[in-house]
């Protein structure tokens, strides 16, 4: 879709009047959102860079990544209104305005185990989130990485880097493990009330076979279980590179305003790690 495609749509959408006006006050909004983060870098009442409280109890992790802005946000003039800092907390700032059309901000705080700003790349994420996922689903658990957030927020950016990255140091790991850790790989997508086998659409397209449907079944011990899906053993970081790259490739897409090639499913990406008994690692984007 080009620019202008874009600018039309865009046009259309219920915000694009919120937007016109505050536009026309963004110095204004501006000026406030500087003063705030002024006085929220200032406020001792602030844990300490680094410190904030875990609750150790809680097996969750949860954490905010601020995409930069795209070039078109720029071109448009569009201004960063969701702000991060070290100490882990995210500051959501709303441009509004009151009943006798003043400029107001909305601020909302959020404290999370780790807030990711728009200058933090896929690595950096990576490197405070993966080896314990690793770790963890070596030792026999199960871990989940899902990204959830508006069309065009970064989740499949996102979790298409943390896969390149996971593919490399389970193989790392597995190297020192001195290759005795089998890994398969399968992946699903999630459209509606319809499972599909990604890796299957992959085996069948030649032949011309439609995509294989999958189905989700409570096993007896209450576990949800995916009957039938194809697991391909994987010898290399770059083949599970190539697989994770083909699976996404069959992943339904529509273009809309914020995003040529938006995902409008969900995608389940597994990686099981076989090491005497079977352990499992689950990516959702
Ligand atoms: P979603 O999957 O949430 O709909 P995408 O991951 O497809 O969104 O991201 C939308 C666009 O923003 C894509 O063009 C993507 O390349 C870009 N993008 C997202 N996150 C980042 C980031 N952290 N750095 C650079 N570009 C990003
Ligand atoms: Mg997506």
């Amino acid at each position: 879709m080009d620019k202008n495609e874009r600018k039309e749509l865009m046009s259309k959408s219920n915000i694009s009047k919120k937007v016109e006006k505050v536009l026309e006050f963004e110095e204004d909004f501006q000026n406030r959102i500087r003063k705030q983060l002024e006085n929220i870098a200032k406020d001792k009442t602030n844990v300490e860079d680094g410190d904030r409280v875990k609750d150790e109890s809680s097996d969750m992790v949860v954490c905010v990544r601020i995409r930069p802005r795209h070039q078109e946000e720029i071109d448009l003039e569009y201004f960063n209104v969701v702000y991060s800092n070290s100490k882990n907390e995210v500051t959501v700032f709303d441009p509004a305005f009151d009943v006798r059309g003043k400029v107001k901000l909305v601020t909302s705080n959020f404290g999370v185990d780790h807030a990711f700003g728009p200058e933090k790349e896929n690595a950096e994420v990576y490197s405070t989130l993966g080896p314990e996922v690793v770790d963890l689903s070596l030792q026999g658990g199960i871990c989940s990485l899902l990204s959830y957030g508006q069309t065009g927020a970064g989740k499949t950016y996102t979790m298409n880097g943390m896969l390149e990255f996971l593919a490399q140091d389970l193989f790392d790991r597995q190297q020192q493990c001195k290759g005795k850790i089998n890994l398969y790989f399968s992946c699903f997508e999630i459209l509606g009330d319809c499972l599909t086998d990604l890796l299957k659409t992959e085996l069948a397209e030649n032949d011309g076979k439609p995509a294989k449907s999958l189905e989700i079944l409570e096993d007896k011990f209450g576990k949800m279980q995916v009957k039938g899906a194809v697991e391909i053993l994987i010898d290399t970081p770059d083949h599970l590179k190539n697989m994770i790259a083909t699976a996404a490739g069959y992943r339904k897409t529509t273009t809309t305003f914020k995003n040529d090639r938006s995902s409008r499913s969900h995608a389940v990406y597994r990686i099981r790690n076989r090491y005497k008994r079977s352990r499992s690692l689950y990516l959702a984007p």
